[in-house]
């Protein structure tokens, strides 16, 4: 079966809160960024992205990341 691996890219994230809205919207049917399987913190002024053990590595929030902060690879 072929599933996704998620590549992050700290670096790139601008704090949009895209990948979160999408996850929450998908997965439990509402846009709320504190629902969704993916978090997006704020620490020393850069970003820093993790996934929550709910994450099913669905891809939704790399393909909808505009910023190259998500690299979705099938393996
Ligand atoms: S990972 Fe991408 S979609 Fe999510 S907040 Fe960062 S830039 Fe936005
Ligand atoms: S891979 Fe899917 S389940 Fe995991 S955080 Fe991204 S959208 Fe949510």
């Amino acid at each position: 079966m072929q599933t996704n691996k998620i590549i992050i890219h700290d670096q790139n994230c601008t704090g949009c809160l895209t990948c979160q809205l999408i996850c929450s919207f998908t997965h439990r049917k509402i846009f709320n960024p504190s629902e969704a399987f993916i978090r997006i913190q704020t620490i020393d002024h850069t970003k820093k992205i993790s996934f929550t053990s709910e994450c099913n590595n669905c891809g939704l929030c790399a393909k909808y990341c505009l910023y190259k902060a998500l690299e979705r690879v099938e393996e």
